[in-house]
């Protein structure tokens, strides 16, 4: 197929999961000959670094040559100020920077001249018949791949929490007390007010930190609130009393236990319309290279586009028993449930848990570590639900 509006795969929206799938689909030979079509308003090159992606591991992924820096050591903070090390063992924490990300697809998809490149908005999407309408133009594909993401009110009844925060990169004058590989998970020493409230600190360089000011809750906050709290938490839990603002950024997460639809006709939805982020927690980038890594399988052997997903329905009724329990927020809340957590469990089966490869026995230790009495009707309502969903 290769008239002027006719493709073999149309890529809709090129963000972390579409440029995963492009990038290393091109590295593999599977897009070869194949008349691809990209569509997005924003331009890579003009994006930044819009966002960081972290993540951890205890083995090799793609993009690996991206970490601009991993963390061996991390530290969670409880509301009280309780400081528990925590002792990830064979993981470790890593961060790729979405400019050098944009970077590297760019100079990748520069190398094929079967690539067409339209910047505009996907206003529909036929899935029937494989149809993306964008700007004035119509184009077809038998394969579109979708990452557009979902619109934020379009959760219904289903459990849902964003998790909002803003994050500074800062220069210090003078060197940072921190050591030269750790990094706090999850600090909560700041009120609880807003809903589920931490810091997290990644130290970069000697003289360079990324603060991030986080909230699990239903709604976003009026940007004062954050660029306060941060203050705050800066000069005085971290004690930098000076510093420039070399970056920011601003994030909002969908925690839900929507289901999301992997399939849907011709389009395949990819990242977080994909339903690659973890309810409990948002992380999504390595969800989403276990589908890529699936999809570049089938798409080589001919085979049909479906996927085992990376959040098995077990860990997606946990994920939503959580997301209840936070939404309540009673006299049990987030900040006293992750230092129960944290504090009673090793690191790295809360790593396993959070990633969702613990086996049933280590979800009932997971599980043994937090108030019972909380969690049993939310469990009951999750178990309920997974059950009508559509399998
Ligand atoms: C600030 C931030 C930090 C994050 N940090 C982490 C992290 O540390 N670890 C982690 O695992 N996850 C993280 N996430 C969650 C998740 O990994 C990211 O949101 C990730 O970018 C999701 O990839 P995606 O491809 O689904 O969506 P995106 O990367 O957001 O890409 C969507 C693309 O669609 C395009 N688009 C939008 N509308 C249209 C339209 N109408 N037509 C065509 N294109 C359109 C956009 O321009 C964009 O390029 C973070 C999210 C944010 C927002």
């Amino acid at each position: 197929m290769n008239t002027a509006n006719n493709f073999d795969y149309i890529f809709c929206g090129l963000g972390m999961a579409n440029l995963s799938l492009l990038v290393r689909g091109l590295e593999e030979g599977i897009f070869d000959h194949k008349a691809v079509l990209l569509i997005d308003p924003k331009p890579l090159a003009d994006r930044g670094n819009d966002r960081t992606w972290c993540f951890w591991s205890d083995e090799a992924l793609p993009f690996d040559f991206l970490v601009s820096k991993a963390w061996s050591k991390m530290h969670f903070f409880t509301q009280e100020g309780t400081h528990i090390p925590l002792r990830p063992r064979r993981y470790v924490y890593q961060m790729i920077r979405s400019a050098d990300f944009y970077a590297y697809a760019q100079a990748v998809i520069s190398q094929f001249s079967n690539i067409t490149t339209v910047v505009a908005s996907v206003s529909h999407i036929d899935s029937k018949i494989g149809r993306v309408t964008a700007g004035e133009q119509d184009y077809e594909a038998p394969v579109v791949f979708n990452s557009i993401s979902p619109d934020l009110s379009s959760f219904g009844e289903h459990p849902t929490l964003l998790q909002h925060f803003k994050g500074l990169m800062i220069e210090t004058p003078t060197l940072h007390q921190f050591e030269k590989h750790e990094m706090y998970l999850m600090d909560f020493r700041c009120p609880q007010t807003e809903g589920t409230t931490f810091f997290y600190v990644l130290p970069v360089a000697p003289n360079r930190i990324f603060v991030e000011y986080t909230f699990f809750s239903p709604k976003v906050l009026a940007e004062e609130v954050y660029r306060e709290g941060l203050k705050e938490y800066i000069s005085k839990t971290l004690k930098i009393r000076t510093f420039d603002v070399v970056e920011e950024e601003f994030g909002i997460i969908p925690m839900t236990s929507f289901p999301f639809k992997r399939n849907e006709g011709k389009v395949v939805n990819l990242g977080v319309v994909g339903g690659d982020t973890r309810g409990s927690t948002g992380y999504t980038f390595r969800n989403t290279q276990f589908v890529v890594g699936q999809l570049i399988k089938s798409i080589k052997k001919g085979k049909s586009l479906e996927v085992n997903e990376p959040v098995s329905a077990v860990h997606q009724m946990f994920d939503e028993t959580i997301l209840r329990v936070l939404l309540a927020q009673k006299e049990y809340n987030g900040a006293q449930i992750f230092a129960d957590l944290f504090s009673k469990l090793p690191t790295h089966l809360m790593l396993s848990f959070l990633d969702g490869s613990t086996s049933s026995l280590e979800n009932l230790r997971v599980m043994s570590a937090v108030k019972a009495q909380h969690f049993i009707k939310p469990f009951w309502n999750a178990y309920k639900n997974q059950k009508m969903k559509p399998s």
